[in-house]
C-alpha cells in the first residue's frame, strides 16, 4: 500500500528553516525588524499603501470592523459559504451578520442576492459593511460589489484568506478603490497559500484605518509605544482598550521567505489544477472548478463537485472511496446557516440559502499543494476516475 496522500501539507524548504533559525539566534523573538520588513514586502507585492502583520486573519477581520466603527445596531453582510471566522468577528463587535447566498459557479457572494438581502433586512438595523470571501482563491464579482458598496455606502472588508496571490481584471486582491472605505485580510494559517504556522495580514490604502488597527492590535498603546520595538522610549499611553494581535518575528521571518516563493508555489498549484481538470474532463459524474476569464486564481483549493442532482450521501460516499484509496480530502465549507449557532440565534433554515445548500451537498476538495509530486497527482487522478465508475448513475 503506497503512503497516504494528506489533504494539505505546507511547502517548507531549508530557506524557511534558516530564516527562523537566524531569528532564534538573534534573540529578538517578538514583533520587530522582521515584522516591519514583512509588512513592507507584502504591501509592495500587492500594491497597498499600508500592511499590518497580525497573528491571524481572524484578528485582521476583527480589527477591520473595529476601526470602521461597526458596532451594536449595525448589519454586516457575509456569504454563508465560508469559514466560521468571517461571521464570528461581526459578533465580536456586537453587530449582526446577515448571511447571503452565493453564485452557483464560483461559490462567491452573489451580487443580486446581496442587493436583495440589503433591501429585506432594513428593519433589522443599519447596513454598514460587507465581508466578501474570495472562495478557493477566485475573486468575487468585484465590479458589481464596488457598485453596491457605493450605492448603499457600505464599507468592504475583504476576507482574502484564500486569495494570495490572486487578481481581478489585472488588479491584485488586497487593494480597494480609493472612494470605498475598507481593508483586505489575509491568512497565513498552516494550510493556506503562504504560511507562518499561524498568522495574518491586513492591508488598506486608508491611513486612518491603518493607524487605528495598529494601535488596537497591541493593547491600544499609543503610536510612540510601538516605536519602542525600534529602540524608542519606555514611556507609553493606553489610548483605548486594545487587543493582543501582533505577529512574532519568528513567524514573520518564515513569512518573508514564503512571500518570496509565493508565485512559484502558485504556478505549481495551477499546474496541478490544470492537470486535474484535463484528466476529469470526460467524467460525466463530476464538475471541475471554473475560473472566470478576468481573474487569476491563487488556487488555494481545488473543489470538485458531483454533477447536479447528486445527493449528499453520494458526496459522502465519494469522500469515503478516496479515503479508502489513501487520498485525503476535505470539505469547504459547511455553510454557516446550517450550523446550530446561526440556526438557533437567527432562525435560519437550510432552504433559506438554497444555492449554498446545494453546493455544499455536492462538493469535496482534493489535495493540490505545491509540494505534491507528479506521481502523487497521478494517484489522485486514478482514484477519482475509479470513483466515477461507481458514482455514474
Ligand atoms: C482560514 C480562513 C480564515 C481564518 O484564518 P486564520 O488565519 O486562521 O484566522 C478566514 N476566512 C476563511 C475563508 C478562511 O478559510
Amino acid at each position: 500500500m503506497p503512503e497516504r496522500i494528506p489533504f494539505a501539507l505546507p511547502d517548507i524548504t531549508d530557506a524557511e528553516v534558516d530564516a527562523v533559525t537566524a531569528v532564534l539566534r538573534s534573540r529578538w523573538l517578538t514583533s520587530g525588524a522582521e515584522c516591519q520588513a514583512f509588512e513592507r514586502e507584502f504591501a509592495a507585492a500587492i500594491g497597498a499603501e499600508h500592511a499590518l502583520a497580525l497573528n491571524s486573519c481572524t484578528a485582521a477581520l476583527h480589527l477591520s470592523l473595529e476601526a470602521l466603527g461597526v458596532g451594536r445596531g449595525d448589519l454586516v453582510f457575509v456569504p454563508t459559504y465560508t469559514f466560521a471566522a468571517s461571521a464570528e468577528v461581526v459578533r465580536y463587535v456586537g453587530a449582526r451578520p446577515i448571511l447571503v447566498d452565493v453564485d452557483p459557479v464560483t461559490h462567491n457572494l452573489d451580487p443580486d442576492a446581496l442587493r436583495l438581502a440589503i433591501e429585506v433586512s432594513r428593519h433589522l438595523g443599519v447596513a454598514k459593511a460587507v465581508i466578501p470571501v474570495h472562495f478557493a482563491g477566485v475573486a468575487c464579482e468585484l465590479d458589481s460589489l464596488w457598485e453596491i458598496a457605493r450605492e448603499f455606502d457600505l464599507a468592504v472588508v475583504e476576507d482574502a484568506a484564500h486569495a494570495f496571490p490572486a487578481s481581478y481584471a489585472g488588479a491584485p486582491i488586497g487593494t480597494i478603490p480609493p472612494d470605498i472605505r475598507g481593508t483586505s485580510c489575509f491568512s497565513f494559517y498552516a494550510t493556506k497559500t503562504i504560511t507562518t504556522g499561524e498568522g495574518g495580514m491586513v492591508t488598506t490604502n486608508d491611513p486612518i484605518l491603518a493607524g487605528r488597527m495598529r494601535v488596537m492590535s497591541l493593547h491600544g498603546l499609543s503610536r510612540q509605544a510601538w516605536n519602542r520595538y525600534s529602540g524608542g522610549t519606555w514611556k507609553y499611553d493606553i489610548v483605548a482598550p486594545g487587543f493582543k494581535y501582533n505577529l512574532t518575528d519568528l513567524a514573520a521571518a518564515m513569512g518573508r521567505t514564503q512571500l518570496g516563493r509565493a508565485l512559484e508555489m502558485r504556478d505549481r498549484r495551477r499546474e496541478i489544477a490544470e492537470r486535474y481538470t484535463a484528466a476529469f474532463s470526460d467524467l460525466t459524474s463530476l464538475e471541475t472548478p471554473v475560473v472566470p476569464d478576468n481573474r487569476v486564481s491563487a488556487w488555494h483549493l481545488y473543489v470538485l463537485r458531483l454533477a447536479a442532482g447528486a445527493s449528499e450521501a453520494k458526496r459522502d460516499q465519494a469522500i469515503d472511496m478516496l479515503s479508502a484509496a489513501g487520498i485525503g480530502t476535505s470539505m469547504h465549507f459547511i455553510p454557516l446557516h446550517l450550523h446550530s449557532y446561526y440556526r438557533t440565534t437567527y432562525g435560519y433554515t437550510p432552504q433559506d440559502l438554497p444555492v449554498a445548500l446545494d453546493l455544499y451537498q455536492r462538493s469535496l476538495s482534493l489535495p493540490g499543494y505545491s509540494s505534491m509530486s507528479d506521481e502523487e497527482v497521478e494517484r489522485v487522478i486514478e482514484a477519482v476516475r475509479d470513483m466515477n465508475d461507481v458514482l455514474e448513475p
